[in-house]
């Protein structure tokens, strides 16, 4: 794939623009952007975003055509079956907000996410492949029963008493092992911004396998360096987790 002068001069531009603070988080959300400057997707998404930075990307990718701004980074969705009541697990569920630059094709999904969209609606729109979004949900899900189950054993059932200790931020041991399903996405399929559930990482021909595949074509055909890079990450990796 080739990209016409116009969207080369803009993407030239953009790419160096820093906008996530961690330079692998950057360039792996650089791709998002690419592949929705090319058609491939219908809207990118850069979280924990520098505003000035965003602000310089947006009026770039705004000139061509697409509709890019700040909005608020997508919820979580809360919507799994949890066996604690309703007035305990609210006490743990963190509904604060932090602003996070969309790129979309359409106006249509940009409506849609300025009213706020949870994770599993961003998901859809960012073309995650839905057995990972589930998975993340799933994940959401087991961390919070963990806290929840540490904070019962500490301070009691009385939600009063569970959200002055999270006020007082009064720590506890949280029994959670998190199955480390982000390194080996990022060994196995840099090129993709979401984190593969477990059928994802261990079977061949999957979703996200052929996500990473389309996307690192894209890249290796117009950005040689940021697919280098990313390459490169990968199997850095790789070697940590299987030295
Ligand atoms: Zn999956």
């Amino acid at each position: 794939m080739r990209l016409d002068k116009k969207t080369r001069k803009v993407w030239e531009q953009a790419r160096t623009v820093l906008l996530a603070e961690h330079p692998q988080h950057d360039a792996s959300e650089h791709v998002g952007l690419l592949s929705v400057m090319v058609g491939l997707r219908s809207v990118a998404l850069f979280l924990d975003i520098d505003e000035p930075n965003a602000t310089k990307v947006i009026r770039l990718v705004n000139a061509l055509g697409l509709t890019a701004f700040t909005a608020n980074d997508p919820t979580v969705a809360y919507k799994w079956e949890s066996a604690h009541p309703p007035e305990i697990t609210e006490v743990f569920r963190d509904r604060s907000l932090c602003k996070g630059m969309w790129v979309c094709q359409n106006r249509n999904d940009a409506r849609l996410i300025r009213s706020g969209i949870t994770q599993i609606e961003a998901g859809r729109l960012l073309g995650y492949p839905q057995c990972c979004i589930d998975r993340n949900q799933r994940r959401h899900a087991d961390f919070e029963d963990a806290v929840v189950r540490s904070y019962l054993q500490k301070f009691g059932s009385d939600p009063d008493d569970l959200a002055r200790a999270i006020a007082e931020e009064r720590k506890v041991l949280v029994n959670y092992d998190p199955v480390n399903e982000t390194p080996r996405t990022r060994a196995q399929f840099p090129f993709v911004q979401h984190v593969a559930c477990e059928s994802c990482l261990t079977a061949e021909d999957t979703p996200t396998a052929v996500l990473n595949s389309e996307y690192e074509q894209l890249v290796a055909g117009i950005d040689p360096i940021l697919h280098d890079y990313l390459a490169g990450v990968g199997k850095a990796t790789a070697r940590e987790l299987f030295p």
